[in-house]
């Protein structure tokens, strides 16, 4: 009723109304005649709900084409086509990315990050030559190709390259013809005017009376809903459900996903009261948390305007493209100022926020496509948004849209234009313009000492927002003016911006203070991480602002004296000092207690002035120079601050503030984090150094002394006791920290403009210093580097310059190679160096003492490295070593070794002091070559008594005090050093002592040598016992990698093959027929239980042992992958496919335990994880649901055991296998005759719905119809299936055998477990053929032999499969296996194959499933009663089933002969039969011998039986048949091979061994002829009718020769592989990106996944493609594995590079086999290397994939990751 409403559509002339248009164009009143269609056809159009096809339609016929005619006063698509020919060929690319396409940027030529490239221009340029980056695209963006200002060079790729003859400016609207710009203005101005007006309107139930239709409104409305991000999916899918009437969980998913995609949709239809009624419910029923859903009833009319705008904006846009000159014209348009002074587009950009998701980005995707694309109005654009700016910002920080459908995030594509960004700062005050409402935004988080309080509290985001304007300051800074692009003007506006953002500092300095918890611990941890988010956000701007700065001499003493102001402003005046006097230097000191008074982690303030004054050397600047004078320039004030941080963390290392919790501890650690630390640790070095050369130096140290509360300490009576002070050993830290402080103050000088050095040097020392500790791969080294952005040296180069990169060892292994650090760089190894933590400290340590122990030098000493010189500012800073206080310490600490007895020594502070001394030396040294005396340290320290050379000697004759190897070597070097140093200040004396000294020290070393020989060799013992335990338990543990080794000894199994054959190698072994060999026992004969660790002979009749075992269903080898596998519930399994679509496999870790042992093993998990389920849901890697464990030894996967059957042979007496004298055609006879004779009873009995119409006949009834002799011989064929003597099986390998045949059953099919189903024994054949299989293909692809090579648990696994698939008729009842053995029967022997689904004619067949089943069935076929001893084992019996199955077999190989060219799923994988291959054998035929030229005459036949054209061409010669035969029967034999050697035991020929493609080692073995045309010769009549019976099938006439019927095989079964992935990722991200959502009419997907099974690509984790499989809703990955690969997929992630695992309802992630040039990969594409194919990693998977192993890697990758538990994988 709703609907009643629907508006006719009125009567419509487009010549008259294109007059009347014209007209008022004339007139100048355009807009209200196109108002006055409007008002009716939008209404029309839009208002009626029409399906989309026709509302496009009637779009187009009654709104678009009248106004493009009206434009063009012609047929618009000629007007278009000429203004086409008159646009200059644009320079600029500018396409537009779509979410997930791939950018390209370049690191040589890129100016900045955000220039980037789409994939044709990347492609076509120079760029890829260059080093690249690659990502994927966020959506929004434009591809900056033809843009000079993006790049250093090669702007242009070569579609782009410009043309010269256009090279003049010329306003493209000239080249339009006048009268069409007058149209065109007056259209454009219109059309604009109608959507601002429209979508400014804010009324939800009429219009502005010129759109309203006449008369009273119709009662029609709408209930629109609306986007928020508070809701989830789910909730707002409930919500609907509840709220709109008939809404089912299938719209309501459509919906949500509309809503979440557009940011509104239409909910509901109908009058205005039931519209209400819905709005009501959906305000009522979802409030979750505090807000409801914003929902709206609008009128229709309002509605369908609004959906017109859309339409029109994106009308306009395809106008606009149309020609450069349209282009110009609209924009200019857009930007005139209206009466009210507002152009329209500012009126649409500052309307931004009130509009829906999908009305803002196509407002957006109209700016783009215009004024963005066009060189003159983006200026001109530019400055209308730096006008806005503060208001655009402010809305959008009480927006909730991302940032990406905001207007606010078009600044990314202005301020990263240099020259426009130039413009707006100097002549528009951008910096200023930016920060001002940012710093608004901060004083709303001002506390009341005016800092910054960022607490988590509270949790409006609009200050997370606001910062977004912190990068466009970082981008308005990117492009640093050079020295002589400096205008005043520039300087004016620069400075002002310089002014606001030091406001910003100054209110980020001394936030969050910490003070020192004594008694309690804290109560909560403070709130750290806000200061710590804004830091690393400023950071970019602070490097930025400093090097702005470097630029210009005039701004850098401006800025400088700004900052410095400002730092004065924040300082404490309240600080009290007092005096201290050490070593006769009395200094004034502030007065301050770190441990009891508020301390700041933050000072920006104060390192942002630390960083400025670096520069002041290039301006021949200094402290205190009259232009630098500031008001309270105090360096010892400056220091302050940063020393407090200093003395905080080191009476943090000294355990003062462990009360303090982890938020220090965490302030502590990003302190020092690369991340963080150029910004913060370092600039606090750097003010301490500005300190310790503008302080005098004793003054200096006093200073640093009185803040760490050392001032005692440094006294020599300190060290006497007084009985009571713990606080000693804090003391002692601190002092150990002191130390480090100064050797850091003093060593570190890789900054430019402290030291002399350079910003590659600078960097080369990271590098260097990280390779220090160990050799470390290309993303390590970056990890640990700090943001390549902010560094004025290249990375690679850095590394390149000091390591070398080594690739991984191991060929074929994926895995990423390493640098290492080149020789000559390893004396720069400074184990003090700053960035290292204590771990690094130690471990860089220990790596260098053991290179050079390697390295067997005399010397392993690690003395402190030279530092570079100082630059003359800094110089000062070296006068500490030399300082009266310094020598002091120096003294006192040696002195304090010496001692017998000190309590405030440690060996940590002398190392320490050794290092000073040594970078004192080093000092002295350099100035004597610099013919500099001012600088003596050796005299100072030659001064004491006792001189340092006496302690030093003392110390290296006697060091009890020493434990450390390292310090005593140091030592010695440092003795040496001094004397060296000394000779040459010529104020030596005697060098005597000195030999005697080092003469002592090599006695003390040899003895030390000794005794540290004779330990080694101690600990070697030690570790040597250790390591052959550990061996073992490895052995243990890891049983799957020595298997293959047969190191396993926990496993007895019969003589392997090798050992038969030898033995046995006077003849070659037959497994069939009446010279069958003896057998031997195979597989497992004796074994250990695992659990009980008790060892066991295997035999049917006493406690029953097991194998660990898993059944999974599988599609691997699947020829048909269109084919859904079918359900489990309705497959009959008799006859296989032969395309192989679905089967079940089964595995083994080769695992044994007693079946009680396992089962009292597996009660006990269940009854514990019952008791878990309750509490912790989903705690487990496996589903215990399903029956899953994991095998108590090596935690594989498992679902089953397989019971351990005894050698087959062993359970049958000899006698059981008499002599019998039967011809094939007898047999064959004898059971055609069976088959007929329970058919036929079949017919009279009445029972048709009967699925087995088969009514077994006893051999009596079937030997009468016999001649006599035949009649005897095939009864006594017969005889031992009732022979009793065989033993019966225990009870409990019966339970055994009933519980695997139950798994498999329901595993095997997917299906509830069902012990009577008369299937159950099927499942087990088929489980033991599908394996078998699965086996040789993969051994195939591999080119591996069929015996010796594959791991002794797949021999195993099979070895129990074959034997259980031969025994397991014990455990069903004998009629049903009879029954099965007749259907199997009848299959070949008459026309018993079935219908439907399953094989109807012989070529459908999988003759190696039949082969097994009939193989296993047959014996029952006679027996009387229950039980019988029916073992597979009369080989004769086998032989004549094997004969009649490669029968069949070959008929179908040359009936399907000529498929393979053909087949389409064959296509490209592996093609067999290659006419022009065959040629090339010495280009001449093969002779045809008799065997070929029989069988040809067969194919002929054959051919003609089944309908096959008549011979042609085509067929192939006689020779040509025989070789393809052969080739495509292989495989089958090889199973076959596989299938009897397991059955009867007899041994292995050691031809098959090895690797062969002949058939005939197989033929031998197997007792088949090498001439298959034998098969079908002289075998009777009966065979031949037989043949006759399979060729001439109606059915298969149909499937060989109607092409819309199944696809059809061809043999051999090529061996499916992963989809072919291209070389370069790229490739595939870009091959993906043009995906779409398949549910939702090609929108985006988010997450496009990738089948390699089959390459599908489908939308994955997302609702829009959420389906449901048994009352469980999956995502789209989900539901297509369980069609693809019956529930285990690989598929990939394009956008994040990832691998998805997954298997039922768990899953995984694993890296995509793509890596770099440096062989890592790149999960989530976070570096952006280029990425290319590892094909190792690949074909790994693929053999993962293969061999069924992604079920078990999914359960270990979540045994290691518990974190994975949590993910829903069924929703992906
Ligand atoms: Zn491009
Ligand atoms: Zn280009
Ligand atoms: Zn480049
Ligand atoms: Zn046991
Ligand atoms: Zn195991
Ligand atoms: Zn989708
Ligand atoms: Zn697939």
């Amino acid at each position: 009723m709703a609907m009643k409403n629907v508006i006719a559509t009125p009567e419509y002339r487009q010549d008259t109304l294109l007059e009347e248009w014209w007209n008022s164009c004339e007139k100048g009143n355009l807009l209200p005649a196109l108002k006055k269609h409007w008002r009716i056809f939008v209404l029309s159009v839009f208002g009626n709900n029409h399906d989309p096809g026709k509302e496009e339609r009637l779009a187009h016929k009654f709104l678009f084409r009248p106004m493009e005619y009206f434009l063009c006063r012609q047929d618009p698509e000629v007007v278009f086509e000429e203004l086409k020919a008159k646009n200059m060929p644009s320079q600029l690319c500018g396409k537009v990315f779509k979410t997930g396409e791939p950018t390209y940027s370049c690191r040589d030529c890129a100016n900045d990050p955000t220039c980037v490239l789409c994939i044709d221009c990347f492609q076509n340029g120079a760029h890829k030559n260059h080093r690249y980056k690659m990502n994927t695209s966020g959506g929004g963006g434009y591809c900056d190709c033809g843009d000079q200002e993006a790049w250093t060079s090669h702007p242009f790729c070569n579609l782009h390259s410009p043309n010269e003859v256009n090279q003049d400016e010329k306003n493209p609207i000239e080249t339009l013809p006048v009268d069409l710009t007058d149209r065109a203005s007056a259209l454009f101005m219109a059309a604009l005017q109608y959507i601002v007006e429209v979508l400014t309107w804010n009324q939800c139930d009429n219009l502005p009376s010129d759109l309203q239709v006449e008369g009273e409104l119709n009662d029609t409305y709408i209930t629109m809903l609306f986007n928020d991000e508070v809701h989830t999916f789910d909730q707002v899918i409930k919500t609907l459900q509840r709220a709109v009437k008939h809404c089912t969980a299938q719209q309501a998913r459509e919906f949500a996903t509309l809503v979440d995609r557009e940011g509104r949709a239409t909910v509901y239809r109908g009058c205005f009261t039931s519209c209400e009624q819905c709005r009501t419910i959906i305000d009522s029923t979802s409030r979750h948390g505090s807000k409801p859903l914003k929902v709206q009833v609008m009128h229709t009319v309002v509605v369908a305007h609004q959906t017109f705008c859309l339409r029109l904006m994106v009308w306009l846009q395809k106008m606009i493209e149309k020609s450069d000159g349209l282009r110009r014209l609209f924009c200019l348009l857009s930007m005139k100022p209206q009466e009210d002074g507002k152009s329209l587009m500012e009126k649409l950009l500052l309307h931004d926020t009130q509009l829906w998701k999908v009305a803002r980005i196509l407002s957006h995707q109209l700016l783009m496509a215009g004024v963005l694309m066009d060189q003159e109005c983006k200026k001109q654009f530019a400055v209308i948004f730096t006008k806005w700016y503060p208001n655009v910002m402010r809305d959008f920080a009480r927006d909730d849209h991302d940032h990406e459908v905001c207007v606010a995030s078009l600044s990314v594509q202005i301020y990263t234009v240099p020259s426009l960004a130039r413009m707006l700062v100097t002549d528009h005050d951008l910096l200023d313009v930016i920060l001002v409402p940012f710093l608004a935004a901060c004083e709303e988080k001002k506390n009341a000492n005016g800092v910054l309080s960022l607490s988590k509290a509270d949790r409006t985001p609009s200050f997370k927002r606001a910062c977004f304007m912190l990068y466009d300051l970082k981008y308005a800074l990117l492009c640093k003016p050079t020295s002589d692009e400096w205008s005043d003007k520039l300087r004016e506006s620069f400075l002002r911006g310089h002014q606001s953002f030091l406001k910003l500092l100054k209110m980020m300095q001394g936030m969050d203070e910490v003070k020192r918890q004594t008694g309690m611990h804290l109560e909560y941890e403070p709130e750290w991480e806000g200061a710590f988010n804004l830091q690393m956000r400023v950071d970019d701007v602070i490097s930025s602002f400093t090097e702005w700065c470097s630029t210009d001499r005039t701004v850098y003493i401006e800025a400088y004296k700004q900052a410095a102001q400002m730092l004065s402003q924040c300082r404490d005046t309240t600080q009290k000092s007092e005096q201290h006097t050490v070593c006769g230097h009395t200094v004034k000191c502030l007065k301050y207690d770190v441990q009891s008074q508020p301390v700041s982690i933050h000072l920006p303030l104060s390192r942002y002035l630390a960083g400025l004054h670096v520069y002041m050397g290039d301006y021949n600047l200094q402290f205190g120079c009259p232009e630098l004078n500031v008001q309270g320039l105090d360096p010892v004030k400056m220091i302050e601050p940063p020393l407090k941080v200093q003395v905080l963390i080191a009476q943090s290392q000294a355990g003062l503030w462990r009360r303090n919790g982890y938020a220090l501890l965490n302030q502590i650690y990003f302190y020092h984090n690369v991340k963080c630390r150029q910004e913060m640790y370092d600039k606090d070095i750097l003010m301490l150094q500005i300190g310790a050369s503008a302080v005098d130096s004793n003054e200096f140290l006093i200073h640093l002394l009185n803040r760490y509360g050392l001032l005692l300490w440094i006294r020599p009576e300190y060290d006497v006791p007084t009985g009571q002070d713990d606080n000693v050993r804090q003391t002692i830290m601190l002092a150990e920290e002191f130390l480090n402080l100064l050797l850091i103050i003093l060593g570190e000088r890789y900054v430019p403009g402290l030291g002399q050095v350079t910003h590659e040097d600078t960097l080369k020392r990271e590098v260097i210093h990280l390779l220090c500790i160990s050799p470390m791969s290309n993303s390590e080294l970056s990890k640990n580097l700090p943001d390549s952005t902010n560094l004025k040296a290249d990375i690679e180069d850095a590394i390149h310059a000091v390591a070398n990169f080594r690739k991984p060892t191991s060929v074929g292994t994926a895995g990423s190679g390493k640098f290492e650090l080149k020789n000559e760089c390893y004396k720069e190894f400074n184990p003090y160096f700053y960035h290292y933590c204590r771990t690094d400290q130690s471990q860089a340590e220990e790596t260098q003492i053991k290179r050079k122990k390697e390295e067997k030098s005399a010397n392993h000493t690690l003395p402190p490295p030279v530092p570079p010189k100082f630059t003359p500012q800094f110089a000062q800073i070296s006068n500490l070593l030399q300082s009266d206080v310094l020598v002091h310490i120096l003294s006192l600490i040696l002195q304090r070794s010496v001692a017998v007895r000190s309590r405030s020594w440690s060996e940590t502070q002398l190392d320490r002091v050794l290092h000073l001394i040594g970078l004192a030396l080093h000092e002295q040294r350099r100035n004597i070559h610099e013919g500099n005396h001012n600088f003596d340290f050796i005299g100072k320290a030659l001064k004491g008594e006792p001189n340092f050379t006496q302690l030093l000697e003392s110390l290296v004759t006697d060091p009890k005090n020493i434990s450390h190897d390292s310090t005593k070597d140091l030592l010695s070097w440092i003795l040496q050093k001094f004397i060296e140093v000394r000779q040459m200040t010529s104020s030596a004396e005697a060098n005597g002592p000195v030999e005697q000294l080092a003469s002592s020290s090599k006695e003390e070393n040899e003895a030390a040598k000794k005794r540290k020989a004779r330990l080694a060799a101690k600990r070697k013992e030690k570790i040597i016992a250790k390591i052959s335990q550990m061996q073992q338990n490895f052995i243990r543990d890891n049983a799957d990698l020595f298997e293959s080794t047969d190191a396993d000894s926990s496993l007895t199994r019969g003589t392997s093959e090798m050992d038969i054959s030898e033995s046995a190698h006077h003849e070659t072994p037959v497994a069939l027929g009446k010279y069958q060999s003896l057998p031997c026992s195979i597989g497992i004969t004796k074994a250990t239980c695992i659990l009980c660790q008790e060892e066991q002979e295997i035999s049917h009749n006493s406690r029953a042992m097991v194998l660990a075992g898993f059944v999974q269903r599988s599609t691997v080898m699947s020829q048909c992958k269109s084919r859904n596998p079918t359900d489990g519930e309705n497959l009959d399994p008799l006859f296989t496919s032969s395309d192989l679509h679905v089967g079940s496999f089964t595995n083994s870790c080769g695992h044994t335990m007693h079946a009680d042992c396992w089962q009292s093993f597996f009660q006990a998990i269940l009854v514990k994880e019952r008791r878990r389920l309750s509490r912790i849901p989903h705690s487990l890697s496996y589903n215990i649901v399903q029956l899953e464990y994991l095998c108590p030894l090596c935690e594989s996967l498992s679902n089953t055991v397989i019971p351990l059957v005894p050698a087959l042979h062993s359970l049958v007496t000899d006698s059981d296998l008499c002599d019998v004298n039967l011809s094939f055609g007898d047999w064959l006879d004898g059971l055609q005759k069976t088959v007929k004779n329970a058919t036929k009873q079949e017919s009279t009995s009445a029972s048709k719905g009967d699925p087995f119409p088969f009514l077994p006949s006893s051999l009596s009834s079937i030997t009468k119809m016999m001649a006599d002799s035949v009649a005897s011989n095939f009864q006594l064929l017969w005889q031992y299936v009732n022979n009793t003597k065989g033993g019966r099986f225990s009870e409990s390998l019966m339970e055994m055998m009933k519980k695997f045949a139950k798994d498999v059953y329901s595993f095997g099919l997917g299906v509830d477990p069902d012990d009577m189903n008369h299937r159950v024994s099927i499942v087990a054949w088929n489980t033991c053929a599908y394996t078998i299989i699965n086996l040789e293909q993969y051994l195939r692809y591999e080119n591996k032999p069929l015996f010796g090579a594959s791991p002794s648990r797949n021999v195993d696994c099979i070895n129990a499969l074959v034997k259980f698939a031969a025994v397991c008729s014990h455990i069903m009842p004998q009629e049903v296996i009879k029954k099965h053995c007749l259907r199997l029967l009848s299959g070949l022997l008459s026309n018993g194959l079935g219908e439907g689904d399953d094989p109807q004619c012989i070529i459908d067949v999988d003759m190696f499933h039949y082969l097994v089943a009939v193989t296993m069935a047959l014996p029952s076929l006679y027996t009387e009663g229950t039980t019988a001893s029916n073992l597979p084992l009369n080989s004769l019996n086998n032989q004549y089933i094997l004969e009649l199955v490669l029968t069949a077999h070959i008929v179908q190989v040359m009936l399907l002969h000529d498929r393979s060219q053909d087949g389409e799923e064959g296509k490209g994988w592996v093609l067999l039969y290659d006419r022009s291959q065959d040629g090339e054998e010495g280009g001449m035929e093969m002779e045809n011998d008799a065997d070929s030229v029989a069988l040809m005459s067969m194919y002929t036949e054959i051919r003609r039986k089944a309908g096959c054209l008549p011979p042609s061409n085509n067929d192939p010669l006689p020779w040509q048949l025989t070789r393809h035969i052969k080739r495509a029967v292989l495989p089958f034999l090889r199973c076959a091979t596989v299938l009897y050697h397991n059955l009867t035991g007899v041994p292995i020929p050691a031809q098959l061994q090895e690797w062969t493609e002949e058939v005939e080692p197989f033929c031998s073995y197997l007792s088949l002829p090498t001439s298959f045309s034998e098969l079908f010769l002289n075998q009777g009549e009966l065979l031949e009718r037989v043949v006759n019976q399979w060729c001439s099938s109606d059915v298969l006439r149909s499937r060989l020769y109607s092409a819309s019927s199944r696809s059809v095989v061809s043999y051999p079964l090529p061996v499916n592989h992963l989809i072919d992935l291209p070389d370069d990722y790229s490739q595939l991200i870009n091959q993906i990106s043009s995906f779409t959502c398949p549910s939702s009419k090609g929108n985006d997907s988010q997450l496009p996944t990738m089948c390699l099974v089959c390459g599908l690509v489908v939308c994955s984790q997302s609702y829009c493609c959420q389906t449901e499989i048994k009352d469980m809703k999956v995502g789209a990955a989900t539901e297509h594995t369980y069609r693809c690969g019956a529930g285990v997929g690989i598929l990939l992630r394009v956008r994040e590079c990832q691998i998805v695992l997954l298997a039922g309802t768990k899953g995984c992630f694993i890296p995509a086999p793509y890596v770099d040039s440096y062989g890592e990969t790149d999960q989530g594409l976070r570096r952006g290397n280029p990425l290319h194919l590892c094909k190792d990693s690949y074909k790994n998977l693929q053999k993962m994939w293969f061999t069924h192993c992604i079920p078990e890697t999914v359960a270990h990758n979540i045994e290691s990751h518990m974190n994975l538990m949590s993910i829903h994988w069924q929703h992906l």
